[in-house]
């Protein structure tokens, strides 16, 4: 095997240009790391899907949850028996995938019983229509998971679901996490993201938007109180925002648009490509980058960043073809943890999570 090699993403610009945005995208770039956004694409155009980082457990979840949902409207999915079967094919379906794209990613479990069992308990209610706004009427259509592109207002995404009913749109978005915060307030990130899918529904002219909901979970729903006012504002927003990311892009000046910070940087989804990442000495799993500047045994590679050497070990676990051949070359390790509390902070050894990545 060879670690999975990613190309210069300098020589990459040049090709990224920002036509929209998702409502999700919008939500990090105002309230997370927007050079994150920039970097997906740059790994999007460069057009190898194992270039990007395996999704986080829950997202895999969250599109199976989706699966079944859909599946139990349309009557296909009806006891839990069949839900829980359908669960462990999709479940088994993501981990074969898994394997197969990340050579080093060794164990990837990404099962919860939980989850699934909730979402079950909802999937019924679903089937047995005893969701209120899922009653039937003569004129109801249901769409789910709708792809919609409107590059003239700057956006496209996913509709989870909607309801189109006499000229009448109601929008459903699912959540597998929580969807209020600490003050038991829907997020914020949340009412804009279902405003901009409005939006789109208007742009298109799908129909008047008749309510904006969330699913948790559990089935329990939530209310967003649609303004259309909010959802014009926010379109003139998306429009200036992707002004500015080409700009950005054009001048390769990002330095307005990279955030870095320890919690956000730990989990970030381009965290193995980015060169202004940091993260917590508390954590875990850490992600460690370096050129390797000696191999010392069959079992550990030694890496150099500037002034740091970190020794890494458990290498052998991989039958990689040419040992020595990486001497040299810039290596990134993602998830590997510590070897022994008691060790020195450049001391780290792989797990059955990590990645390895040649850049
Ligand atoms: S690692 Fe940190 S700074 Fe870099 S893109 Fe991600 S969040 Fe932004």
């Amino acid at each position: 095997m060879r670690f999975i090699k990613i190309p210069h993403i300098d020589d990459t610009w040049d090709k990224v240009h920002i036509k929209t945005l998702s409502p999700s995208s919008f939500s990090w770039i105002c309230n997370g790391c927007a050079y994150q956004v920039l970097l997906q694409k740059v790994l999007y155009t460069l057009g190898d899907n194992t270039y990007f980082l395996p999704p986080h457990k829950n997202t895999i979840l969250g599109t199976i949850i989706h699966k079944i949902y859909e599946l139990a409207s349309k009557g296909t999915l009806s006891t839990p028996r069949e839900m829980m079967e359908i669960w462990e094919q999709l479940v088994n379906e993501q981990k074969k995938k898994l394997i197969e794209s990340y050579p080093t990613l060794l164990n990837p479990k990404i099962n919860d019983y939980d989850k699934r069992n909730k979402a079950i308990r909802y999937a019924i209610t679903i089937h047995e229509k005893k969701t209120d706004f899922l009653l039937e009427s003569t004129n109801i259509k249901i769409v789910s998971e709708k792809p919609i592109v409107c590059e003239d207002i700057g956006l496209s995404g996913v509709v989870d679901k909607m309801i189109i009913d006499s000229g009448n749109i109601d929008i459903i978005d699912y959540k597998s996490g929580r969807v209020v915060d600490e003050d038991g307030n829907l997020k914020l990130e949340y009412i804009v993201q279902l405003h901009l899918y409005a939006a789109m529904c208007v742009h298109l002219s799908l129909g008047n938007i008749r309510s904006l909901k969330l699913i948790d979970i559990e089935g329990q729903l939530f209310d967003i109180v649609y303004d259309e006012e909010l959802s014009k504002a926010l379109v003139k927003d998306v429009a200036e925002r992707i002004v500015k990311l080409n700009n950005a892009i054009n001048a390769r000046q990002f330095e307005d648009l990279i955030k870095p910070d320890k919690d956000r940087c730990g989990y970030c989804s381009c965290r193995h490509i980015c060169n202004y990442m940091i993260q917590s000495d508390e954590l875990i799993y850490r992600t460690i980058c370096g050129y390797v500047k000696r191999i010392s045994s069959s079992n550990m590679y030694i890496l150099q960043n500037g002034d740091i050497t970190y020794y890494i070990s458990g290498i052998g676990v991989y039958p990689i073809d040419d040992y020595y051949g990486y001497i040299g070359k810039k290596l990134v390790f993602i998830n590997v943890i510590r070897t022994s509390s008691l060790a020195n902070n450049y001391t780290y050894k792989v797990t059955e999570n990590t990645l390895v990545y040649e850049l």
